[in-house]
């Protein structure tokens, strides 16, 4: 999932998803139209705005702190968070490897909802603090919300419905116990699902019965319940590959097309006489600096083929994300084509350099092949 940048902290990205725009709306539009006029009826419409707004980002700062918590006991255990993404139900912390330890998994998963216990306790404590000096209303019924939301929050991940975080928690004990992480996957992310089944039984039962609200739980529902099935295939796709790195299944050296060339060149002598269906662009220094793909040249009328070059079709090699590590496992590299909804990689040393390319077909071929040898 990806959004806009809005900053860095701890050296790790922070980024908004357009869907979390709707939730701020939401959020705002409940603050400051129902829970602040409850409870403060007597302040202006001007107070209530400006209450809201500021309640509404004191909510989502303390989203964004627990999860900065997590990234952050996450970096100091070795595991490699670099960007974490606000969306409609919350955060996720984009971690590129899983825990390596029950009890790195314990720590990682217990500290967020601690950070959201600790700042409920600050705001409910600042709630009183307002009061006992007089200055009541609007703003100590803001900071009472924002309070209590937050050890709502807390309530809520510490259900044991993996991969909420008390059951990531409930994983790192059940992986402990019996030394098998997969059987403690498995047994977590069965409960993970059982949860979300629930919750849209109950949200279906409340919207026959006329409560709107039921439509929230029929959504959490089937997002934990696909997030948690997500999560066990996951670990599936992680043991069928095992140990198995890009640098083993990568197609190397990368085979070229000078940037200059027309597309017709490029179909007559590259496409239809090789193997690939991608090849790297290179420019006058012999730099690789994009991929043109099949789907480029589909992509343009084939009588205009002659006086267009492979450098303006191609795309040019500018994220981040269109690059993976030789040394990286090649079930992270599939992780990351899935998420940036590409079909290949190029694949670079330590250096920088660009030594290969990585294909889904690939990583595919072999999955089918270990699985079909009971590996
Ligand atoms: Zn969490």
């Amino acid at each position: 999932m990806h959004g806009w940048r809005i900053g860095r902290i701890f050296g790790i990205t922070i980024e908004i998803n357009f869907t979390w725009l709707i939730i701020f709306g939401m959020i705002l539009w409940l603050v400051t139209q129902q829970e602040l006029p409850g409870a403060a009826p007597d302040a202006t419409t001007a107070e209530l705005w400006i209450t809201g707004i500021i309640t509404t980002l004191l909510f989502f700062g303390s989203l964004l702190l627990h999860e900065i918590a997590h990234s952050v006991m996450a970096n100091s255990l070795g595991a490699d968070v670099s960007r974490i993404t606000l969306f409609l139900f919350g955060g996720v912390s984009q971690m590129k490897n899983e825990p390596n330890s029950p009890m790195s998994e314990f720590k990682i998963a217990i500290v967020g909802p601690l950070t959201s216990v600790v700042l409920g306790g600050v705001f409910i404590g600042l709630h009183f603090a307002i009061r006992a000096i007089g200055l009541s209303g609007v703003w100590a019924a803001a900071l009472l919300w924002v309070g209590d939301i937050n050890i709502l929050l807390a309530i809520f991940n510490m259900l044991p419905a993996f991969p909420l975080d008390g059951g990531r928690v409930l994983r790192s004990i059940l992986w402990g116990a019996w030394d098998n992480l997969e059987r403690a996957t498995h047994v977590a992310s069965n409960i993970g699902r059982w949860f979300g089944y629930t919750m849209i039984g109950f949200g279906l039962l409340g919207m026959f019965a006329g409560n709107l609200n039921g439509l929230w739980f029929v959504g959490l529902g089937w997002l934990l319940s696909s997030a948690a099935a997500g999560s066990y295939q996951q670990m599936q796709l992680r043991n069928t590959l095992g140990g198995v790195h890009v640098h083993d299944i990568m197609s190397s050296p990368v085979q070229t097309i000078p940037g200059d060339a027309s597309l017709a060149e490029a179909a007559q002598d590259h496409f239809m006489t090789k193997r690939f269906s991608a090849f790297g662009v290179e420019d006058e220094n012999g730099r690789i600096t994009g991929l043109i793909r099949m789907k480029d040249l589909q992509g343009v009328l084939r009588e205009r083929w002659s006086y267009i070059t492979v450098r303006e079709a191609m795309q040019p090699l500018d994220r981040e994300a269109m690059m993976v590590r030789s040394d990286d496992e090649a079930v992270d590299a599939m992780m990351q084509m899935a998420r940036n909804d590409l079909g290949r990689l190029l694949v670079t040393d330590g250096s920088g350099e660009v030594v290969g390319i990585i294909s889904l077909t690939d990583i595919q071929r072999l999955v089918k092949v270990r699985g079909g040898l009971g590996v």
